[in-house]
């Protein structure tokens, strides 16, 4: 049984024998060959001495095994030169084979930690970590559609890095390692100007700070305010009333509307229960404020529904009214947001663009760093992400 997992261990490795199998390991040699003596160029398959190797193979499932390699010196005739067989499978002076090499970097494309790798597949982390050290990725190549967000990543002392994602085909371009005006400026004019020229349309957060760069950096991009974050100001501005108007609540009532926030920062036709939407109401009734706030909120998403740039300002002139009717601070100062970004949101309307998918790749990495327990080192978090994204 073992042997016969061994020997399909071994498939790929067409020429090798079995010599011999115990319990727990393994012994192979390759095959007696003509080999060119590396001294002279002279012919020779005669054998001086064979040494015994151990070597670190693919695992076996649920099996540690030491695996033997019986290496075979030759002698050359003509000028008595010893030398040891070439190898397929091992590069000279290493004591692993390519292929688990192979498949120790190829675990690094899932969500696992190094360690984890490392006791699968019996080596150590520091190995298993040097080993995927190998994988990097060079500098992108600009695309039309460029789609930039920050992500918590606490790389190397930075808390936030940013992701770089074509939306077209919505593959993570590249990682930069934080988010300051001056490390974003030097990264983007390292490209030359007229890749930089060429791109069409830069979609981000609502952020005044990447506005500045990429306008310094893109002379010809047109800026889109991602619609997702656009909604999510929304979403804060009621957040924040609530835990307003809630301060003025018994200790019972401010917990069960915590417990339930989630009822008020869905969108209401996304209620599907009619306990939810009878919970929703009676929270409502409660302050009228709060009722306000929820109000606007649901107007605010019907704004960012339009679906093109008309609609859209003749939705956003009806909800500006009832923002300004009800005067609430938080949205006042939403409004004040997106009058200043205006342009921007309505060239997302009108393209449709979006960074929805970098939300699914911070998720992703989110869940990566949790099982990693935090990957320090900014170069290597660079070539995981990228590698995961492959
Ligand atoms: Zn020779």
């Amino acid at each position: 049984m073992l042997n016969i997992q061994f020997t399909t261990l071994f498939l790929d490795l067409e020429d090798l024998s079995i010599i011999n199998v115990t319990e727990n390991s393994l012994t192979v040699q390759l095959p007696r060959k003509l080999h060119i003596c590396p001294s002279c160029g002279q012919q020779t398959q005669k054998v001086h001495d064979y040494r015994l190797q151990k070597i670190k193979h693919l695992p076996l499932l649920h099996k540690t095994y030491d695996l033997f390699l019986r290496k075979r010196r030759y002698v050359c005739p003509h000028c008595s030169k010893r030398f040891f067989e070439d190898n397929p499978f091992l590069l000279k002076y290493q004591r692993m084979t390519t292929l688990l090499k192979q498949f120790i970097i190829s675990q690094f494309a899932q969500v696992k930690s190094a360690s984890a790798i490392a006791k699968d597949t019996n080596v150590s982390v520091t190995t298993a970590l040097r080993l995927f050290d190998h994988v990097d990725y060079p500098k992108p190549q600009l695309p039309e559609v460029l789609s930039i967000d920050e992500f918590k990543g606490n790389a190397d002392g930075e808390e936030f890095q940013c992701l770089l994602v074509n939306p077209k085909d919505k593959r993570p371009l590249d990682i930069l390692e934080n988010r300051k005006t001056d490390d974003l400026c030097k990264y983007f004019a390292s490209f030359p100007i007229e890749q930089r020229a060429h791109v069409k349309y830069v979609v981000m957060d609502l952020s005044s700070l990447f506005r500045s760069v990429i306008k310094s950096s893109f002379p010809n991009a047109k800026i889109i305010a991602d619609k997702f974050h656009t909604c999510r100001l929304a979403n804060w501005a009621l957040e924040s009333v609530r835990k307003e108007v809630q301060k003025e609540f018994s200790d019972y009532r401010r917990k069960y509307f915590k417990k339930s926030r989630f009822l008020l920062l869905k969108r209401h036709k996304n209620l599907k229960r009619d306990e939810d939407k009878e919970q929703l109401a009676n929270m409502l009734a409660v302050s009228e404020k709060l009722s306000q706030a929820y109000r606007l909120k649901e107007l605010f998403y019907e704004v960012m529904d339009s679906t093109d740039s008309v609609e859209y300002v003749k939705r956003f002139k009806q909800w500006q009214e009832n923002v300004m009717r009800y005067d609430i601070k938080q949205f006042n100062k939403l409004m004040k947001t997106v009058i200043e970004w205006k342009n921007e949101i309505i060239a997302a309307i009108s393209t449709g663009y979006s960074n929805g998918y970098i939300e699914g790749c911070n998720n992703r990495t989110k869940v990566l760093k949790r099982t990693c327990y935090g990957i320090q080192k900014f170069k290597r978090m660079r070539n995981r992400i990228l590698y995961m994204a492959a």
